[in-house]
């Protein structure tokens, strides 16, 4: 199926439900999952009677997620779970002129030097001090700052004159309470909603053949609105087709393994000095999944877990290297008007390691059908949106 870009504008604030309802209280997730676009469009064929044709036409199509962007034809991304920052002075170093005071000591990427040191300890590398992430930032006299480094959140937007972290700032509202079931308002209860302030845009892909499809989303969005509450007050959004420039998948395996290489060598340089004998550079081709969205897999025996295999040419891998956390994935169905069932998944922002022992040529086209069709369960509502090898990796961190 083709990719396509859609960017997503709020006029209303948006609701997109949370995993864990809590008593009186409506969260909200901070993009918009794939499911929301797909419930709407479900919405709007039942709206005019044309309930039978929604199955044929969402198997036509597979969404991913849109993430809050800063312009249309920026794709926003959320980080991986590698990607680190000082814990004393937060944020990106070479930010947009005016965001200046968002500077920080810079936000790097520790996964390829985490698994070159990896893979060359399990190739019986010693290394002479243990590794230690410190924030390299030097002052005006060349002093080191040494502050510790930690995880980031959030999404950020690489942009041509720098980088920035992004986010839509939420609003509270109250609201009475309305039965799940009936539709109708109970009595004397109220509760409050969190929503996204309609600013900004939402960009992120959807796949299909059919252009006809993206047409009527395009209508759904509009006449149905986005999420949940919709005749409430939120929702109401319009939708078109972006055109973003984004590093194919080509490029970015290649950036992957390039970049892998360097570290891979200066590591190894490293091991030398204490006796180690190991190969300067790495001998198969590598490649990381990295989750845009929570994932639901089921290992053979269809037991939950957190690890991702994947079948590539016919040969059945692992992850070499991994970095996940546990997170609930439910989700509300506004299509039926009901709780979707929860499942455990992995969170998004997870990072998997393959190591195989063909070419990147070789591996190319797989690649580009696992990220068309995303990993996991339900993945045509949204989950296990993946990209192979995401760009921020790159970043690489110093050692
Ligand atoms: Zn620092």
């Amino acid at each position: 199926m083709i990719e396509h870009f859609l960017a997503l504008t709020p006029v209303e604030a948006i609701q997109t439900g949370e995993i864990k309802p809590k008593g009186d209280y409506l969260g909200t997730r901070g993009y918009i999952p794939g499911s929301v676009l797909r419930g709407a469009l479900a919405e709007w064929l039942k709206a005019q009677d044309k309930a039978s044709q929604i199955l044929p036409i969402v198997q036509q199509i597979r969404f991913g997620n849109l993430f809050p962007s800063v312009s249309e034809a920026v794709w926003t991304l959320p980080f991986p779970m590698t990607a680190m920052e000082c814990k004393l002075h937060s944020g990106f170093r070479e930010v947009p002129l005016g965001d200046a005071r968002n500077a920080g000591h810079g936000i790097r990427d520790s996964l390829l030097i985490a698994l070159a040191y990896a893979e060359l300890e399990r190739s019986g590398a010693r290394f002479p001090v243990p590794r230690l992430l410190r924030c390299t930032f030097r002052d005006k006299d060349g002093k080191p700052c040494g502050g510790r480094m930690e995880r980031v959140g959030g999404f950020y937007a690489k942009l041509p004159e720098g980088w920035k972290k992004v986010s839509i700032p939420r609003a509270v509202q109250t609201k009475v309470a309305l039965s799940r079931y009936r539709r109708a308002s109970q009595e004397q209860m109220l509760y409050r909603v969190v929503a996204l302030r309609p600013q900004g845009v939402f960009v992120g892909r959807v796949w299909t053949d059919d252009p006809d499809i993206l047409d009527v989303l395009r209508e759904a969005v509009q006449n149905m609105g986005v999420g949940a509450l919709t005749t409430r007050g939120f929702g109401t959004a319009s939708l078109r087709e972006s055109d973003v420039r984004f590093p194919t998948i080509d490029k970015r395996l290649r950036t992957f393994n390039e970049k892998l290489r360097e570290v891979w060598h200066d590591l190894a340089e490293l091991t030398k000095q204490v006796g180690s004998s190991v190969s300067d550079e790495p001998e198969k081709t590598y490649f990381s999944v990295d989750l845009l969205s929570p994932a639901i897999f089921t290992d053979p025996s269809g037991i939950p877990t957190l690890k991702l295999r994947l079948q590539l040419n016919g040969t059945c891998l692992e992850p070499v290297w991994w970095a996940t956390q546990p997170v609930f994935v439910g989700g509300f169905s506004t299509a039926w008007g009901m709780p979707k069932p929860t499942a455990l998944g992995a969170a998004m922002g997870s990072v998997y390691v393959f190591r195989i022992e063909q070419t990147e040529n070789e591996i190319i086209p797989a690649l580009k059908n696992i990220e068309t069709q995303g990993v996991g369960r339900r993945s045509d509502e949204g989950l296990g949106e993946i990209l192979i090898c995401h760009p921020f990796h790159e970043e690489v961190m110093l050692v």
